[in-house]
C-alpha cells in the first residue's frame, strides 16, 4: 500500500488507497492521449467554462476542501483555506486570460507575413509534493489544460485524499475523461510513463533529487520538462531597515505552513550593526507562538507534515548543534503527540556544518551575521539554491540594487518571497527552471510554431 492518508496530529490512518497496475497505468495514459486528439480541437471558451467550473467547485467546496488538507498533511485550518482561495484565483486568471497569452505573435519581417502560434503538444505528467497539495497542482493544471494539452498527475504518497478530491473535481466539473487524471501509481512507474511515447513534457515540483533523475529520464527520450525545487532563501536585512517591520516578515516568512514552503526565508542575513537587536526581537516573537491542533484557529505552529519529517529535521538539527552552531531557541521536539518540532533559531553557523548548504524544511530559521551590505550579498549567493529571496531597507533603490545582485528566480522588497497568479514562479541553480504562474507559465508546454508566409 503505498497511499496512505495519515494524520500528522495523532498518527492515525485516515485512508488507504491500492496503487495502479502497470496495466491500469497504461490504460490511463490511453486515455489521456485519446483525449488530447479532441480538447487540442476546443475552443478557448469551452476550456474556459471548465475552468471557471473548477474554481467555482473549490470555492463551493472550500470547508471540505480545507479540512482535508489539514487533517492529511497538517497545515493550519486558515492557511488551507488561503490555499483553497488561491487556486481558485489560478484557475480564473487562467481561464479569463489563455486566449490573450496564447494569442498568435506577429514576427517583424521585410516582405513577409509571419507569426508564432502556440500550439498544445500533448499528454503531461506532472509529479507533485505534498505541501500545498491543491496550489501545486492547481499550478500545473490550470495553464496547461486551457493551452489544449491533457494532464496526468502523480500526487504525493502522503496526500491521496487531496489527489482524489481534485481528480474528482474536475470529473464533476465535466472535464472529458482523461483531461485531467490523476495517478495512484508505484514510484517504480515513473520511468516507464516518462518514456511512453505519447507522454510530451514532465513538470516535477520537490527536491532536487528527485528533480535530477526526473529531469534525467525525460532527457533521456528528448522530452521537455520543468522542475521547482528546493531552496534556501536569503532574507537579507541592512541596517536602515524597519525593524518593527523586519520582524513580523521574518516570523511570516519563516513560519508560514510551518516552515514547509520552498521559498520560504530560511537564511536570515544581517548586518552586524543591527544583528544584536534583530536577534532578541526575533526570538522574543518566535517564542511566543504557540503550537496546537491545526484545526483550532488558536493555533500558531501545526504538526510537520508527518512523523517521518519531524525526525529527519532533527537530525539536521542536531547535527548541526553538535558541529558547534549556539541555540537562540528551540532546538528540539516537543514532548507531545504529533509530528511537532519546536520553533528554532541557530545561530554561528559556518560552512563546514552539515546544513550550511541543505534545506531545512521546519520551523528553523538560520541567522548569520556579516559585515555590510557586500557580505550580505556573497552569503546569499553561497548557495547551491537560488529559489527566492528577500531584502529589507527604507531605500528602495539601494535594494533594488542588492536584488539585482542576488542570484535567485526571484527577490522581493520588503516581504517575504510569495506566489500570486499574474507573477511568474521558480528559481535557478538546483531550485530548478522553467517558470509556472503568470503569462509564463502557460508558454512552458506548447509548441511555439513559426508560421511564414511570402
Ligand atoms: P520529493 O521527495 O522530491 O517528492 C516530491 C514528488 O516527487 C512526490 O510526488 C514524490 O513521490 C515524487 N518523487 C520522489 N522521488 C522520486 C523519484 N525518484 N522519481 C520520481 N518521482 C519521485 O519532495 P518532498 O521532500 O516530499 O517535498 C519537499 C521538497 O519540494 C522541498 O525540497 C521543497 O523545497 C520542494 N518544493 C519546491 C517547490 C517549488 O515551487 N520550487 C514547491 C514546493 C516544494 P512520493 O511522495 O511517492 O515519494
Amino acid at each position: 500500500m503505498s497511499y496512505v492518508s495519515i494524520n500528522p496530529l495523532t498518527n492515525e490512518t485516515l485512508k488507504e488507497y491500492d496503487p495502479l497496475t502497470r496495466g491500469q497505468t497504461v490504460e490511463a495514459i490511453e486515455q489521456a492521449d485519446e483525449a488530447f486528439d479532441c480538447w487540442r480541437h476546443t475552443s478557448f471558451d469551452e476550456r474556459k467554462n471548465l475552468m471557471l467550473r473548477y474554481a467555482a467547485g473549490l470555492r463551493e467546496r472550500i470547508d471540505e476542501y480545507s479540512r482535508l488538507i489539514t487533517l492529511e498533511m497538517g497545515k493550519r485550518i486558515s492557511e488551507s483555506r488561503e490555499e483553497i482561495n488561491f487556486c481558485a484565483e489560478i484557475a480564473e486568471f487562467y481561464a479569463n486570460g489563455a486566449e490573450k497569452f496564447l494569442a498568435d505573435q506577429p514576427m517583424e519581417v521585410d516582405d513577409a507575413d509571419a507569426y508564432v502560434q502556440y500550439a498544445p503538444i500533448g499528454v503531461l505528467l506532472g509529479i507533485m509534493p505534498w505541501n500545498f497539495p491543491f496550489y501545486q497542482v492547481t499550478r500545473f493544471a490550470a495553464p496547461n489544460i486551457m493551452a489544449g494539452n491533457t494532464v496526468l498527475v502523480k500526487h504525493a504518497s502522503n496526500v491521496p485524499q487531496c489527489a482524489q478530491a481534485i481528480h474528482d473535481l474536475f470529473r464533476d466539473c465535466g472535464a472529458p475523461e482523461g483531461v485531467f487524471t490523476n495517478l495512484f501509481i508505484p514510484k517504480e512507474f515513473i520511468k516507464s510513463v516518462i518514456e511512453d511515447d505519447r507522454i510530451q513534457g514532465v513538470s516535477l515540483t520537490g527536491s532536487d533529487k528527485a528533480g535530477a533523475i526526473v529531469a534525467g529520464e525525460a532527457g533521456q527520450k528528448l522530452k521537455r520538462s520543468v522542475l521547482e525545487l528546493g531552496g534556501n532563501d536569503p532574507f537579507i536585512v541592512l541596517e536602515d531597515a524597519d525593524m518593527e517591520h523586519v520582524i513580523k516578515m521574518a516570523v511570516q516568512g519563516r513560519m508560514t505552513n510551518t516552515g514547509q514552503s520552498c521559498a520560504a526565508s530560511k537564511r536570515f542575513i544581517i548586518v552586524q550593526k543591527v544583528a544584536d537587536e534583530f536577534l532578541s526581537a526575533f526570538k522574543e516573537e518566535m517564542s511566543k507562538l504557540k503550537l496546537g491542533d491545526p484545526l483550532d484557529p488558536e493555533t500558531d505552529v501545526a504538526p510537520l507534515s508527518t512523523e517521518e519529517a519531524a525526525v529527519n529535521l532533527d537530525e539536521m538539527v542536531q547535527k548541526t548543534i553538535n558541529a558547534g552552531a549556539t541555540v537562540v531557541l528551540g532546538g528540539g521536539r516537543p514532548d507531545r503527540e504529533g509530528a511537532f518540532y519546536n520553533p528554532t533559531i541557530l545561530t554561528d553557523i559556518t560552512r563546514d556544518m552539515p546544513t550550511y548548504d541543505q534545506e531545512l524544511f521546519g520551523p528553523v530559521a538560520s541567522v548569520y551575521v556579516v559585515k555590510d551590505e557586500k557580505e550580505a550579498i556573497q552569503v546569499a549567493n553561497d548557495s547551491s539554491y537560488g529559489l527566492g529571496g528577500s531584502v529589507y531597507t527604507k531605500d528602495i533603490d539601494r535594494a533594488r540594487h542588492v536584488a539585482e545582485q542576488v542570484d535567485t528566480g526571484m527577490m522581493f522588497i520588503n516581504q517575504p518571497t510569495n506566489s500570486q497568479a499574474e507573477l511568474p514562479f521558480g528559481g535557478t541553480k538546483h531550485s530548478g527552471y522553467g517558470r509556472e504562474l503568470s503569462h509564463l507559465g502557460i508558454l512552458e508546454f506548447v509548441n511555439k510554431k513559426l508560421i511564414h508566409a511570402m
